[in-house]
C-alpha cells in the first residue's frame, strides 16, 4: 500500500546509518555481484571478446625472420589436379625446399596412407631427411603418422597435431604438450619444431626442481602453463601443457611461399637457409580453417585461419620468447582479480556520489546529467582502456566485470538518489511522515478508488492539546522533538494500509481507505492512547502531558460529495472534540453535500 512507504521512516529522533555506510556497502554489493557473476561464468564470452579486440588493435609485428610457410592453396591444388596431393608431387616438394637448406621442415599434412603414384619415392625422402617432422592426431579421431617415421624414431620425427578450441570454436590457446595415460610426455607440432630449432642454437629448456610446471627457455620469462580460470577464463578444460596463444598475426606475419613455385624452382635466394620452412594446406575447401581472434565477420579474407598458420604462430611464439624476450602472458591471481573488480565498483560508486553532490549546487540549466554520461563513459572506458595496456605489456585481466561492477555501482547510487529525491519531495523534513502535498494527492486517488469501488473511507485529524503553551513553556527546540515523537506514535498506532501525514503546525491526519467507521474509532483511540503514553511532561496543560484530540469521520462516497466534504467533517469533528474539552476524539456524521 502507498501508506507503508511512510512508516518505517517516521520518527525522526532515531540514529540514522551514516553515509559513507552506504556507500561502501555500494561498492561491496556491486564488486561481489561481478565477483559472482564472474565465478559463474557469465562474462567470459565477453572477455575473450574484448581480448580478440586488443589482437585486432595491437600494432602489426615484422614477419618472424626464422620462419617459412609453403602454402598449398586453391590455385595448387587446381594445378596438381588432385587430393590429396599424389605422394610423387610431395616427394618432388619436400626434395625442392631440403635443397635450400633448410634447419628444420615442418609437414603440416597428415600421411598415413600411401597416396600412389610415388610412395616408394616419398618414402625414401622421408627416411633421408632426419631434420623433418611429420604429425599425426592423438585425441579424439586419431591420424596414425607417416609409417616410415614411426619405424625410425615416432617419438622424435612425430609430432600431434591436437589444437584446443575455446566455448565459443576460437583457438586462442595453443597447445604445447600432453601426457597420455599411459605414454611418455608427446610434444605437439608447433613446440616439436620450435624446441628442435633451439636446441641446434644451443638453447635448451629447462625447469627447477621445486617449481616442475615452470620452465625456462632463452631469454624468455618462466613459461607457465595456463590454469583453467586464468586471464577470463573460467574452468575451461586446461588438460596437457597450453599456453594462451600470442598471435604475432594473420598469414602477412610471416614469410610465406606457393607450394607452385617452390616446384617451380622459384624460391628466392636465401629464403628458407637455416630456417623452418613448413609446408601445408591453406586452402578453404579443405574445411582445415578455424576462427581465432582476427575473425572478423564484415572482412572475408581473414575470417578464419588455417591450421598451419595458427601452428606457425605458436612456433613463432615460442622462438621469439626464447630468442628475443618477446612476452609471454601473464594472468593475475584471483584475489588480485577481485581487488581489481572492487576497485571499479568503488570507483563507479565514488563517480555518482561527486556527481550527485555537485549537481545539487547547480543551476537548473546545467546538463548534470550529461555530465554524468561523461563519468560513466569515462569509469567504464578506463578498464578497456587500462586492459588494451596491460595487454601491450604481456598481462590479461579482466575488462569486462571492471565495466559491470563500475556500470553497476553507478546505478545503484543513482537510484539510491532518486530515490531519496522522491523521498523529500514527498515527506516532512521535520517528522518524517508523509508532507502536506502527498497528503492530498494520496486522498484524492484513494477517495476516487473508494468511489468506483464503493468502499468507505476515512480520515482521523489529530491537533496536539494546548501545544502554544508547551512551545511558550519548554520552547521551540523542545517543540519539535515533541512533534517528532507524536509522529512516531501515530505511525505505530495505525495499520500498514493507513497513511499517517503532517497536515499542518501540530496538525496529523490519518488516511483510513476502506474503511468503516468503527474501525476509525478503533484507530483513533489507540492513537490517543499512544501518544499519552508517550508521557511527555507538560506543566501547562491541565493534564500534566502532552495530550491529542482527534476528530473522526468516515462514509462510502459518492456523486454528490467531495474530498473537500470529507476534510470539513473531519474538522468539525475535531473542533467539537476540543470543545468538548481536549485528550479525547469525536465523530461526525452529518454531511453536506455540495
Ligand atoms: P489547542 O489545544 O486549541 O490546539 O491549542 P494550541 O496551543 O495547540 O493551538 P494553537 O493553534 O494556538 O497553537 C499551535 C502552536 O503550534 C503554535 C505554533 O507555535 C506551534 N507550532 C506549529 N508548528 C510548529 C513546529 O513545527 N514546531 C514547533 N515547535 N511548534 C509549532
Ligand atoms: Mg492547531
Ligand atoms: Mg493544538
Amino acid at each position: 500500500m502507498l501508506g507503508d512507504r511512510f512508516k518505517q521512516h517516521a520518527g525522526a529522533g532515531k540514529p540514522r546509518p551514516r553515509k559513507w555506510r552506504g556507500a561502501v556497502l555500494t561498492a561491496l554489493g556491486t564488486s561481489g555481484v561481478a565477483i559472482l557473476g564472474t565465478l559463474a561464468g557469465i562474462f567470459q564470452l565477453l572477455e575473450c571478446a574484448t581480448l580478440d579486440r586488443y589482437f585486432q588493435l595491437r600494432p602489426p609485428e615484422p614477419p618472424d625472420p626464422r620462419i617459412v610457410l609453403v602454402t598449398i592453396d586453391e590455385d595448387d591444388i587446381t594445378k596438381v589436379g588432385r587430393w590429396p596431393l599424389p605422394d610423387l608431387v610431395l616427394a618432388k616438394l619436400l626434395l625442392s625446399v631440403r635443397s635450400q637448406q633448410p634447419r628444420l621442415i615442418g609437414l603440416h599434412l597428415y600421411r598415413d596412407v600411401p597416396v600412389e603414384p610415388g610412395y616408394a619415392a616419398l618414402t625414401e625422402v622421408l627416411r633421408t631427411t632426419p631434420n623433418l617432422i611429420a604429425m599425426e592426431k592423438l585425441i579424439g579421431d586419431s591420424v596414425a603418422p607417416p609409417p616410415v617415421l614411426e619405424e625410425l624414431n615416432g617419438v622424435d620425427r612425430v609430432a600431434l597435431a591436437d589444437m584446443v578450441l575455446d566455448p565459443d570454436g576460437k583457438v586462442r590457446r595453443g597447445l604445447i604438450s600432453v601426457k597420455p595415460n599411459n605414454g611418455n610426455l608427446r610434444y605437439t607440432f608447433a613446440a616439436a619444431l620450435a624446441l628442435h630449432y633451439l636446441e641446434a642454437s644451443g638453447i635448451n629448456a629447462h625447469t627447477d626442481e621445486d617449481r616442475p610446471w615452470s620452465v625456462r627457455i632463452g631469454r624468455a620469462t618462466p613459461l607457465e602453463p595456463l590454469q583453467a580460470s586464468d586471464g577470463g577464463y573460467v574452468r575451461i578444460d586446461d588438460g596437457g601443457y597450453q599456453l594462451l596463444l600470442n598471435y604475432r598475426g594473420t598469414r602477412q606475419a610471416f614469410h610465406h611461399i606457393s607450394m607452385t613455385d617452390v616446384l617451380a624452382d622459384k624460391v628466392p635466394p636465401g629464403l628458407m637457409h637455416d630456417r623452418i620452412v613448413i609446408i601445408g594446406p591453406v586452402a578453404a575447401s579443405l574445411k582445415e580453417l578455424y576462427n581465432t581472434p582476427y575473425s572478423q565477420r564484415s572482412q572475408q579474407s581473414y575470417t578464419q585461419m588455417s591450421s598451419l598458420e595458427i601452428h606457425a604462430n605458436l612456433t613463432s611464439q615460442i622462438l621469439s620468447a626464447a630468442l628475443d624476450g618477446r612476452q609471454v602472458f601473464h594472468f593475475l591471481s584471483n584475489p588480485l582479480e577481485w581487488l581489481w573488480i572492487l576497485t571499479w565498483a568503488s570507483s563507479g560508486m565514488a563517480i555518482g556520489w561527486y556527481w550527485w553532490h555537485t549537481s545539487q549546487f547547480r543551476s537548473y540549466t546545467s546538463p548534470g546529467w550529461c555530465l554524468l554520461g561523461v563519468y560513466t563513459v569515462l569509469a567504464c572506458g578506463s578498464p578497456l582502456v587500462l586492459g588494451y595496456i596491460a595487454f601491450l605489456n604481456g598481462w590479461w585481466i579482466p575488462s569486462v566485470s571492471p565495466v559491470a561492477a563500475a556500470l553497476g555501482s553507478i546505478v545503484v547510487v543513482a537510484a539510491q538518489k532518486t530515490h531519496g529525491l522522491q523521498r523529500m519531495a514527498t515527506s516532512d523534513g521535520l517528522t518524517q511522515v508523509a508532507n502536506r502535498r502527498y497528503f492530498d494527492a494520496y486522498l484524492h486517488r484513494t477517495w476516487g478508488l473508494s468511489l468506483r469501488k464503493r468502499k468507505a473511507i476515512s480520515l482521523i485529524l489529530c491537533d496536539v492539546d494546548f501545544f502554544k503553551p508547551y512551545n511558550d513553556t519548554y520552547g521551540h527546540p523542545a517543540g519539535d522533538r515533541c512533534l517528532q515523537q507524536i509522529a512516531w506514535a501515530i505511525s505505530q498506532a495505525v495499520r500498514r494500509s493507513d497513511l499517517v501525514a503532517r497536515y499542518g503546525g501540530e496538525e496529523f491526519a490519518i488516511v483510513l481507505p476502506e474503511t468503516h467507521l468503527d474501525d476509525a474509532i478503533k484507530v483513533a483511540q489507540r492513537v490517543r492512547e499512544q501518544v499519552s503514553a508517550l508521557k511527555i511532561e507538560h506543566t501547562a496543560s491541565p493534564m500534566a502531558h502532552v495530550t491529542l484530540s482527534c476528530g473522526v469521520t468516515s462514509i462510502v462516497p459518492h456523486g454528490h460529495l467531495s474530498v473537500h466534504d470529507l476534510v470539513k467533517a473531519a474538522d468539525c469533528a475535531l473542533y467539537a472534540a476540543k470543545k468538548e474539552g481536549r485528550n479525547t476524539y469525536c465523530v461526525c456524521k452529518s454531511w453536506v453535500g455540495r
